[in-house]
């Protein structure tokens, strides 16, 4: 991730570093046990735990008491702790969510890694500038998404069950828009399901019919529980080549612990653990 306006350089974790998620819910998060896997394998001393937070505020107060040197931070806290810290890094500023904070002796600064973490996982799969990307949904993750797309030099049309959404994001970064009826006339390299239809417990469902996404040559979702959505399985039978959130997942994680501690996170072992854990499931 390149940090136009924010030169702080990261600090190498030192003993017993302290690290935390915070979300509401935050039992089932994974990056407990994802980043503990990575800090273990680097041989990094730190404690990485899932705290509940009741807002941004008591996030923000958590982190300042406890000392923590970073947090991972999830839903419903990504908008509602910008205008709490004492930084963002423009990335995030444009997006208007952070996932990330770094404690840099008290200076809370936010950042982005859902975007980067994308983008370091698509590109492993095709060539991004140039191609055109069809971004069902139109919360946050649709906004990571749109926003590092077309500074990769993609382009994005944008569809959402709520048109007004899908405007509204479209204007904010002057991409296109569609109606989700239009789906079945787009032209476009690759689809990314943003929404979490699909998403554990409720396996049986997907947001398209699967001729409808076999149209497109290419199918990621967003979605990493299970790792094989409905939507992945339709799509891949009806012609498709597809892709888990998983990569995304590890991806975005392991910006995080460059942020965190400046050092190379292992990829492989990130990945490896969180596989494990979801075949357990
Ligand atoms: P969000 O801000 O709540 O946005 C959800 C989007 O899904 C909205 O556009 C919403 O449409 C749409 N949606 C919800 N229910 C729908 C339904 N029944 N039919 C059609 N559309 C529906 O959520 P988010 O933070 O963007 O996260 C979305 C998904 O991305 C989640 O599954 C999350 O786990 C995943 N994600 C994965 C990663 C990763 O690392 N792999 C990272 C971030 C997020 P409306 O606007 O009409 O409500």
């Amino acid at each position: 991730m390149k940090h136009t306006g924010i030169t702080e350089q990261p600090e190498v974790a030192s003993a017993r570093t302290r690290f935390a998620v915070f979300g509401n819910p935050v039992a089932q998060s994974l990056s407990p046990l994802m980043i503990g896997a990575a800090f273990a394998e680097m041989g990094v001393d730190a404690v990485y735990s899932a705290i509940r937070a009741v807002d941004a505020v008591e996030v923000i107060q958590t982190i300042r008491q406890q000392g923590l040197r970073g947090a991972s931070v999830t839903i419903p806290f990504k908008e509602t702790i910008v205008p709490l810290l004492d930084a963002v890094d423009p990335d995030a500023a444009a997006i208007g969510a952070v996932n990330t904070v770094v404690n840099r002796g008290g200076r809370l600064t936010g950042y982005n890694t859902d975007g980067p973490g994308f983008i370091a996982d698509l590109a492993e799969w095709l060539a991004i500038p140039g191609r055109t990307f069809v971004i069902l949904g139109a919360g946050g993750a649709a906004c990571a998404a749109v926003q590092a797309l077309l500074k990769a030099g993609a382009k994005a049309i944008v569809v959402n069950r709520t048109p007004a959404r899908a405007q509204a994001l479209a204007g904010r970064f002057g991409c296109r828009w569609a109606a989700w009826e239009e789906i079945g006339s787009l032209t476009a390299d690759c689809l990314i399901n943003t929404t979490p239809l699909g998403m554990f417990p409720a396996v049986d469902v997907t947001p398209l019919a699967g001729s409808l996404a076999g149209r497109f040559p290419r199918v990621m979702d967003m979605i990493y529980h299970p790792v094989q959505t409905k939507l992945l399985r339709e799509a891949a039978a009806a012609g498709a080549e597809t892709r888990s959130g998983m990569g995304m997942f590890v991806g975005q994680g392991a910006e995080q612990i460059r942020l965190w501690t400046g050092l190379e996170p292992p990829l492989a072992a990130m990945r490896e653990r969180i596989r494990e854990r979801l075949a357990e499931r």
